[in-house]
């Protein structure tokens, strides 16, 4: 059924994830919304006037991304390396790269990630940007409301197409066949999804494609004022690091539904909205994971297999 989760799916596989209200997400949105309420006009301000709409602008929005992953992602490496309480919330751990090998790759696409946001303030003419001098205690709720809402639904739909496009194209030209995932995509599959820096480990067309172009298109189509870049890099970041991580920790996005686009390819592509709207969610619960390895069996296969 369509409406069966689709609260789970919008506020749940977005936010937190099919297992219940992710409320360590919810706190510390809250949380960094009063800080950005309080600090981060005159902050912005100071760095317009002394170094330029480059600096107040993508640079800062992107500073604030690479704090966030890199805090997070540096936790979870820490985690991954001793055991403690946490070890038993490890579900995954397929993953052979280590953390340090698959650094070098991350930081190579978030320089994309800052020079294609300086790129795109250029193009636009600060489009968005230009509304920072608006003091952000003045934006209000329902602004808020309507950014952030809309900067969703611009972001999975770009996301869930590009993701899928490069999973199902063959590209025909002059006689030769491309496919599309073994040229870009299949660098993140590589991955099994079950080390926190992993989310950004990918190719550099595969990246422009499904996480720069998400992030850049609707803020300058939109107007959006530079707080919803701000609140939507911490709840990104941390989302792209933890269902990458293996982790199942409460009060978060369960890593399972990413895994399992990591191991079985045509299912959960996005964030959950379109995957239910366009019928490629697996959910957890069809999924038998006991002994089975990565992926796990189809629960309506083996029970089409016990009553043969
Ligand atoms: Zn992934
Ligand atoms: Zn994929």
């Amino acid at each position: 059924m369509l409406w069966s989760g689709w609260e789970n799916d919008v506020f749940g596989s977005f936010l937190g994830g099919g297992g219940g209200f992710p409320y360590v997400y919810a706190v510390l949105m809250f949380a960094w919304y009063q800080v950005l309420q309080s600090y981060s006009h005159p902050f912005f301000m100071y760095l317009e006037r002394n170094f330029g709409p480059v600096a107040s602008g993508p640079v800062l929005a992107w500073l604030t991304h690479m704090v966030f992953y890199h805090l997070h992602s540096g936790i979870y490496a820490i985690l991954d390396n001793y055991d403690g309480p946490w070890t038993k919330k490890k579900v995954s751990r397929f993953d052979k790269m280590t953390y340090s090998q698959m650094l070098p790759n991350v930081v190579k696409n978030q320089t994309i990630f800052l020079v294609s946001g300086v790129a795109s303030a250029f193009a636009t003419d600060f489009r968005g940007w230009k509304r920072g001098s608006i003091p952000f205690s003045e934006i209000t709720w329902s602004e808020m409301a309507y950014e952030a809402i809309t900067m969703y639904l611009m972001y999975e739909f770009i996301f869930y197409w590009n993701h899928r496009i490069l999973h199902i194209t063959d590209l025909r030209l002059f006689g030769r066949k491309y496919n599309l995932y073994a040229m870009f995509h299949k660098e993140h599959h590589s991955t099994y999804a079950s080390v926190g820096v992993s989310g950004l480990y990918m190719g550099s067309i595969d990246c422009v494609l499904t996480q720069t172009l998400p992030q850049v298109i609707a803020p300058a189509l939109f107007n959006y004022h530079p707080m919803t870049l701000w609140l939507f890099s911490l709840v990104g970041s941390m989302n792209a690091v933890h269902t990458h991580s293996g982790f199942d920790f409460p009060g978060m996005s369960p890593p399972h539904g990413h895994e399992l686009h990591h191991s079985r390819y045509k299912v959960n592509y996005g964030t959950g909205l379109f995957d239910r709207l366009c019928g490629t969610k697996l959910d957890e619960e069809e999924v038998v994971r006991e002994n089975f390895g990565l992926g796990g069996r189809l629960r309506k296969d083996l029970e089409a297999k016990k009553t043969k």
